[in-house]
């Protein structure tokens, strides 16, 4: 637990961060109308992606499902198109799997209690604590990467953030300065504190902040410095050969296996190592390919959380065949429309879309 002294003290910044918070806030369409779906909705999407990155999404989503039933009940590839570019799909699906929790137990409502927010596929502490507090006014705080930045810099707390006594500590402060009456205004004013003024990896702007007067690392004269974390395990490069594989006017999709990386996705098929361009036929061919002219379209890189992917293209066109199970062939309308392609092929799909459109293939 926190101590009493330092708990006093928390309480006594808690109204000047309210005050700045209303004055400062920053207009979002879940907050403009906080639903509880909505607002569920908006900390998924936030989880991965910037906030002005996310705006067009969230309202793309809200026009096409707006409700937790209508999430329940939408064909999976739907899905998939309305969160493509978003990447890190697990958290499409998992919405989807809690929405149908939602209606069966529920009544399509989502339950006002942490306990059972928490219980739910894809919702954790900071997440149940965010829809608790914001939508149904319940005293839990929602804890996110701002919210530990903020806190140890606030107590100038040295602890690495990675470690789970550190972020429980840091959780226990949070939760000593939560107003009972104003719950989720108070974890939004964290947030946005930490979003736009006690900004990460560099010098705060602390002359902006409501709570300098308390600040034990400003005091110290390094709040740059917190908070403190662990080297991340650099990541596993993996290597990669795309194959673009096209006959007449429309390309070769394969479906991605139910577990793993982007499970369960459309991709352009592509072989785990890097292999030379005359070899890419007798792959292709496999799966039933006949191809007539390989062009090496250059090279490509994804970053995942924890791998790398270095690619290099290969286009190949081929005479129609009938594709095998997991595979199928997309024209330009359901690639548009339709069916969702991970951003990790950005580098690819982007030129394959202007050749649909009848442009040359650039960028070779
Ligand atoms: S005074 Fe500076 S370091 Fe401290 S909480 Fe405010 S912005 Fe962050």
């Amino acid at each position: 637990m926190a101590e009493t002294k330092d708990i006093e003290f928390l309480r006594g910044l808690t109204l000047a961060l309210l005050a700045w918070y209303e004055k400062h806030r920053r207009a979002f369409p879940w907050r403009e109308e906080p639903t509880p779906y909505r607002i569920w909705v908006s900390e998924i999407m936030l989880q991965q992606t910037r906030i002005e990155a996310a705006l067009p999404y969230f309202d793309r989503f809200m026009a096409a499902l707006p409700t937790v039933s209508t999430l329940a009940d939408v064909e999976e590839e739907r899905l998939m198109k309305l969160w493509e570019g978003l990447g890190y799909y697990s958290r499409a699906r998992n919405l989807q799997k809690a929405a149908k929790t939602i209606v069966a137990d529920y009544g399509g409502e989502l339950p006002a209690s942490y306990e059972k927010l928490l219980s739910l596929p894809g919702i954790g502490e900071y997440t149940a604590g965010a829809i608790a507090s914001m939508a149904y006014g319940l005293p839990v705080p929602a804890v996110d990467g701002n919210v530990l930045r903020v806190c140890a810099r606030l107590l100038d707390d040295e602890g690495d953030i990675t470690r789970a006594p550190v972020k429980k500590r840091l959780r226990e402060a949070v939760y000593a300065m939560l107003p009972p009456d104003r719950p989720g205004d108070f974890n939004q004013a964290v947030m946005e504190l930490g979003e736009t003024v006690c900004l990460p990896n560099t010098v705060p702007l602390c002359s902006e902040c409501p709570i300098r007067g308390g600040c034990r690392s400003r005091q110290a004269g390094h709040p740059e410095r917190l908070p403190v974390r662990a080297e991340k395990k650099a990541r596993r490069v993996e290597k990669r050969t795309v194959l673009i594989v096209i006959a007449g006017g429309r390309v070769l999709l394969h479906r991605r296996e139910d577990k793993g990386l982007l499970a369960g996705m459309w991709e352009l098929p592509s072989v785990p190592s890097w292999i030379p361009p005359e070899e890419t036929d007798a792959v292709a061919a496999t799966w039933g390919a006949r191809p007539t002219e390989t062009v090496a379209v250059g090279d490509g890189k994804h970053v995942f959380s924890h791998i790398e992917w270095q690619m290099q293209g290969v286009l190949l066109y081929t005479r129609p065949f009938s594709p095998p199970e997991g595979f199928l062939w997309a024209d330009a309308r359901r690639l548009r429309e339709e069916t969702a392609l991970p951003s990790a092929f950005r580098c690819y799909s982007s030129r394959l879309a202007q050749w649909m459109q009848g442009e040359t293939w650039s960028g070779q």
